[in-house]
């Protein structure tokens, strides 16, 4: 039963929040944005308006969010690229990331950006990831790790550079975050797993954790083709959605349950590039119900205008999902981090105890979440 706006909006920021799926690149704090923006002489995109004014930039990324349109989401991360291409920059937009994360009730937090888009700027790509850990380690309260994308668009030899680039910093010993997965993202469609299979190999072979993107643009198979290439977790998979309505490909379904996938899924991101309709159809409730391991997230914050409370807030408002579904989701979210055992423990721990305070100030939860924590505990034996 979808709750009232007020309600929902209070019950998701008090959510604990583990975060799996978020672009830097996507991910800049408009103020961070317009001044990074005019630290290197670029003009605000937002013409006819108080130019370089918050107010302009935020209704700009509106139209663009609502346009239903990839190409139109996608245009932003132009913008943002430029914008902080030099390191010290880097370093700001993964710090106010992670600080602003915390802000919202993370717990745990695992960011990504291809590194090497920043290159044709001149910055190296190890430069880069440099200053994105150092940035990421200046909000030590906040546990979290980098994850490195490739793009599934480009040839494969770049992918390969970014997996090598990925295996230099998975393995520091170094104190604070460090690289701690790889990940395809960019253009599904036309552009499968398998087109980058001597690097996808070269990482899983090296034991460094993937999350694929798959199963957005493309169809429900292609996340079963990502964990053959060794995915643990899924960049959406919302896909699967059509194999569960569809008695001859219900497999895929119960495959990606036997293997233990667990999907990131980000549906104001879906409902933006047209990958669903809207958050009221969206197909989260129906793939939870179905017993897949899933967790929501933002996507790209900035693009998307939105955070982890505020798409926990729009499920509850408009889904049947319900607080004690989202808690089970955030424990999901915690056991499937590619951080160390001791973080992923720690983050459950302080799960637990919020989710003891969530259900004594509302006690019809309660039953609720005591039955999804004993199906919880019992799935993960
Ligand atoms: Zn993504």
């Amino acid at each position: 039963m979808p709750m009232p706006a007020a309600a929902a909006a209070r019950a998701a920021a008090a959510l604990p929040k583990v975060v799996l799926h978020e672009h830097l690149d996507g991910a800049l704090r408009i103020g961070t944005l317009l001044e990074l923006l005019a630290e290197r002489g670029l003009p605000p995109p937002a013409p006819g308006r108080a130019r370089g004014g918050e107010a302009a930039m935020a209704a700009w990324l509106d139209a663009n969010a609502q346009a239903g349109s990839l190409e139109r989401y996608l245009e932003g991360f132009a913008l943002t690229v430029a914008a902080m291409a030099t390191p010290p920059a880097l370093a700001r937009v993964a710090r106010e990331a992670a600080e602003d994360a915390l802000a919202d009730g993370a717990v745990l937090a695992e960011f990504r950006i291809a590194p090497l888009l920043f290159e044709p700027f001149g910055i190296a790509p190890e430069a880069a990831v440099e200053a994105l850990l150092a940035g990421l380690a200046a909000c030590p309260a906040l546990p979290s790790g980098l994850i490195v994308c490739a793009l599934r668009h480009l040839p494969q030899g770049e992918t390969l550079r970014a997996a090598q680039l990925a295996l230099r910093f998975a393995g520091r010993a170094a104190p604070g975050p460090c690289v701690v997965g790889f990940d395809l993202a960019g253009a599904e469609r036309g552009h499968p797993c398998a087109d980058h299979a001597e690097a996808l190999a070269l990482v899983r072979r090296a034991g460094l954790p993937m999350t694929l993107h798959a199963g957005e643009a493309d169809a429900a198979e292609r996340v079963l083709e990502a964990a053959r290439h060794g995915a643990r977790r899924i960049g959406h998979g919302v896909r699967l959605a059509d194999a569960l309505a569809d008695p001859v490909r219900a497999h895929v379904v119960d495959d990606v349950c036997a293997l233990g996938l667990h999907l990131e899924i980000c549906p104001s991101s879906n409902v933006h590039t047209g990958a669903a309709a809207s958050i009221a159809a969206h197909p989260v409730t129906a793939l939870w119900r179905a017993g897949i391991s899933l967790s929501v997230h933002t996507d790209n914050p900035l693009f998307s205008r939105t955070s982890m409370s505020g798409e926990a807030g729009a499920l509850l408002r408009e889904s049947a999902l319900t607080v004690a579904d989202l808690l089970a989701m955030t424990r999901h979210a915690a056991a499937a981090s590619f951080l160390g055992t001791a973080a992923r423990e720690a983050a459950l721990r302080r799960i637990e105890a919020a989710a003891a305070a969530a259900t004594a100030a509302e006690p019809n939860a309660s039953a609720r979440a005591a039955a999804q924590q004993q199906g919880d505990s019992e799935r993960w034996r």
